[in-house]
């Protein structure tokens, strides 16, 4: 049974680390001309609210991209501007934002002609809401298993690839199961940029994930952990991202960007980032 429900925590720290990476590297592999292929295999809805019920019971937007928005005038990585534009082009006015796009709709922002992008969410609910977004958004929405229905679709038909796998990880088993995924996914396409989401919890179950993609056949793994200068006793101190294949000069851009909100007086987060497995 699925019960993660994103709205409790859309524009968390976490979300901030995805999206972040997400538009960094696709505008980074945007400086060629050559098409991609963009699949997002655990989507959510698309556009969050966040003066809904659901995002003020938890609040975490406000301590994540509240915090970023508070101070985007004290930015030093030109980075951050691209993440900025889109945040503004949902949310009118210079106060607090009021409403977060999701990855699918991160996606879209950036995609140019010749560019398609897949998302697949298997919650009805969710999916349903996803679709309605879609409609008229050249987005095509599959309400199924993302994992298998990313391996489905590959290779794609365009010669490059992007891939942002972001599970709920709601079910143990699913920390082994990316792995297997990301590892045949990448048989079928060597050259892709796979971007994976991970919680770092207290309870340390993201080891598996991690060990995992150490003992596969895998190459060019860069891993990007924030943690909390102020975690919980218990739960999610922190959140990780692997990237496969980052583009050139990913690594020292996106650590300046986490650098750039790490403070105190923004995000309050310490960063460790190096080669989970180098070339
Ligand atoms: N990627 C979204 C974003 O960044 O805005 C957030 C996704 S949320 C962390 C995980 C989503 O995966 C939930 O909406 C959940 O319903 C969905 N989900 C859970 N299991 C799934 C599966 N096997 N295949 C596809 N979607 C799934």
């Amino acid at each position: 049974m699925l019960s993660y429900l994103h709205a409790f925590h859309a524009g968390n720290f976490a979300d901030v680390q995805k999206h972040g990476a997400l538009t960094l590297a696709l505008s980074m592999m945007q400086a060629k001309p050559s098409a991609i292929a963009c699949f997002d295999t655990h989507a959510g809805s698309a556009i969050y609210d966040l003066k809904s019920d659901r995002a003020r019971k938890t609040a975490e937007a406000d301590l994540g991209v509240q915090k970023l928005w508070a101070s985007r005038n004290s930015l030093s990585s030109g980075d951050w501007q691209s993440v900025l534009k889109v945040l503004s082009r949902f949310n009118a006015g210079e106060g607090a934002l009021t409403v977060y796009p999701g990855s699918p709709a991160w996606f879209r922002q950036f995609l140019r002609p010749g560019d398609s992008l897949t998302a697949f969410e298997l919650h009805p609910t969710e999916s349903s809401q996803l679709a309605g977004w879609a409609a008229d958004q050249n987005v095509r929405v599959m309400h199924e298993d993302g994992l298998k229905g990313l391996l489905r679709q590959l290779p794609p038909a365009q010669p490059r690839l992007m891939a942002l796998i972001d599970p709920s990880y709601e079910i143990k088993s699913e920390y082994s199961d990316v792995a297997a995924t990301l590892q045949k996914a990448w048989q079928k396409c060597r050259h892709g940029v796979y971007l994976v989401w991970y919680p770092v919890l207290t309870s340390g179950l993201q080891a598996t994930l991690k060990q995992a993609v150490k003992d596969s056949p895998l190459r060019k793994v860069w891993c990007s952990e924030v943690h909390l200068k102020t975690p919980p006793e218990r739960g999610m101190t922190g959140s990780g991202m692997l990237v496969v294949n980052p583009p050139w000069g990913f690594e020292d851009r996106f650590s300046a960007m986490i650098e750039d909100i790490a403070g105190e007086s923004a995000l309050g987060l310490s960063h460790e980032h190096g080669w989970l497995v180098p070339e």
